[in-house]
């Protein structure tokens, strides 16, 4: 019997996708791009946090963005607004991106002249786990209104994240149960090697610095 023919659809299909990411990470790195996949929750912060980087990296790094939305263009239009190439997929129905997306969103921004690419995934804690985007570094964020135990509740995005970052820690006032160390134990628990910040980008005082030390200096890694 056929070999081949033994192997699910879905799980070939998986297959073909992780050789697929595997050769846009490398065209990536042979232009010396490095690429961030953020994931979260809907409302968690991604699209603050990535225009609040970007604001902060002007000058020293140049950036491109993919935005993932199942509708509209609204984060991709707040990311216009800082120069830099704002590519949108809309996903329709789909709670996730995929390669496929990835490789035809590449097909359409120039990207001679960039050192990061940020691909903001669709609101999601689930499926973007199991999709590789040929990312170097997968940053998951966790905002303080959605409470201390999604690493907990959602274990396999965690597995797979470089970073964890706790946004919205301006209203860590409100949120009495809410208490960074022990979601960062959990996440850890989860992923001995996790990176740990906190942001707070609306509050008097804001927290960022520490994020931006880090990215500054990442490097292309294999995943
Ligand atoms: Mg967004
Ligand atoms: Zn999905």
């Amino acid at each position: 019997m056929n070999e081949t023919k033994k192997i699910p659809v879905l799980e070939r299909v998986m297959k073909k996708n992780e050789q697929i990411a595997a050769e846009v990470r490398e065209q990536l790195h042979e232009k010396g791009i490095v690429t961030f996949n953020f994931m979260g929750s809907p409302g968690g912060g991604k699209t603050t946090l990535i225009e609040e980087t970007i604001k902060r990296l002007q000058g020293k790094k140049r950036v491109a963005v993919i935005e993932g939305d199942l509708a509209t263009t609204i984060d991709a239009e707040r990311i216009r607004h800082y120069g830099v190439k704002v590519l949108q997929i809309n996903t329709g129905s789909m709670c996730h991106l995929d390669i496929r997306l990835i490789t035809q969103a590449l097909e359409k921004i120039d990207l001679s002249d960039i050192d990061f690419l940020f691909i903001e995934n669709v609101g999601n804690l689930v499926c973007p786990s199991s999709h590789d985007l040929g990312e170097d570094y997968r940053i998951i964020l966790a905002s303080v209104p959605e409470g201390p135990f999604k690493p907990k509740k959602y274990p396999v995005i965690y597995k797979e994240a470089d970073a964890v970052i706790i946004t919205k820690t301006d209203l860590l006032e409100y949120f009495p149960d809410f208490k960074v160390e022990i979601l960062f134990q959990h996440a850890k628990e989860i992923q001995p090697e996790i990176k740990t910040f906190v942001v707070a980008l609306k509050g008097e005082k804001i927290i960022i610095d520490d994020w931006i030390t880090w990215i500054e200096q990442a490097k292309p890694k294999k995943r």
